[in-house]
């Protein structure tokens, strides 16, 4: 197999070949299709994140199981999230909270990735996908999508809904929220007339710069933006009971602000990770709401490639790697 690694000690990326790895009881083999590359991607290579060996990044894997060590049959398309893996025991495991979980593991980040032709991963934590659908199209579901979903879930029920970042989760995630009616207002970065404008096309009510205030109060608002100045700007935009749900991993530090941006039970939040449940209600709600996902592609050696474009703010929808055959 070729995986593209990430070494932590000099900053760098390496093609490498390496013997196809062996799945574990309860493990599958996938020939990789499309691996979403993230936001929290960034954050690793730029440090944001402590990483402490050598590492295949990616963790939005759609791949084809050819050897199986589980119940999942050979030849079935499975996609594999950021979850990969919880200790079941520990208290978060056991009331439900296992995105919380102390011992988890995670793709691409605390084991290998999909920054590969071929990866490994624990069967009970892969998700099903289906046959017709297009594998790089369906790659950003398994993060963007996912954590797009959680947050979603968690901004509670909103008739006026801000999006801070419109990148993989935001286009996503506008898509799902004015189909169920929401008026969605779409915050891109100060300038970003293509980022409004293909937000208009995806459904928002309302686009603009982050620095400008939305034309009426919202009732919750989402960031994806890792920009902790925009936390207080979001409290302002919200009405009051308003939440504000952080949806990145990482975040620029949040300056102060007065309390009045809090008072009158506004709330701030964030969304770790994901569970198992996320992943089967998003794919539940898919089926009956389509989203057309966006994608820019890049083949598997390009894949640091795909990472810069990120964090410049440059793909429009999500950043995808595609292993060449
Ligand atoms: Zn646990
Ligand atoms: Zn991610």
């Amino acid at each position: 197999m070729r995986a593209i690694v990430f070494d932590p000690h000099t900053g760098t990326f390496c093609e490498q070949v390496r013997p196809l790895p062996q799945p574990a009881e309860g493990e599958v083999l996938l020939e990789v299709e499309a691996c979403g590359m993230c936001r929290t991607d960034v954050h690793i290579v730029d440090g944001d994140l402590p990483l402490t060996e050598p590492r295949v990044l990616g963790h939005q894997i759609v791949g084809r199981v050819i050897e199986s060590r589980s119940d999942i049959t050979v030849g079935a398309r499975v996609g594999v999230p950021w979850l990969g893996g919880v200790c079941g025991t520990c208290r978060f495991c056991r009331t439900g909270r296992e995105n919380l979980c102390d011992h988890a593991v995670f793709t691409g980040y605390t084991r290998d990735g999909g920054c590969a032709t071929h990866a490994v991963a624990d069967a009970r934590f892969c998700f099903e996908l289906p046959e017709d659908q297009d594998p790089v199209r369906l790659a950003p579901l398994l993060c963007a999508g996912l954590i797009g979903h959680r947050a979603w879930r968690l901004a509670g029920q909103a008739r006026t809904l801000g999006i801070y970042g419109f990148g993989a989760a935001g286009h996503i995630l506008c898509q799902v929220a004015t189909q169920q009616g929401q008026r969605v207002f779409a915050f891109t970065r100060p300038g970003d007339r293509d980022g409004q404008a293909f937000a208009r096309e995806l459904g928002a009510f309302w686009a603009a710069g982050s620095d400008e205030p939305p034309p009426e109060p919202l009732d919750a608002a989402i960031l994806f933006a890792p920009v902790g100045a925009l936390v207080p700007r979001a409290l302002e935009a919200v009405d009051k009971g308003g939440i504000v749900v952080c949806g990145g991993i990482h975040m620029s530090d949040i300056p102060s602000f007065p309390y009045r941006l809090l008072w009158e039970e506004r709330q701030i939040r964030s969304v770790a990770n994901l569970t198992r449940e996320d992943g089967r209600s998003l794919f539940a709600l898919i089926r009956h709401t389509p989203v057309d996902v966006h994608v820019e592609t890049w083949p598997l050696r390009d894949a640091p490639a795909a990472i810069d474009a990120i964090r410049s703010g440059r793909v429009a929808g999500a950043a995808v790697v595609i292993p060449e055959k």
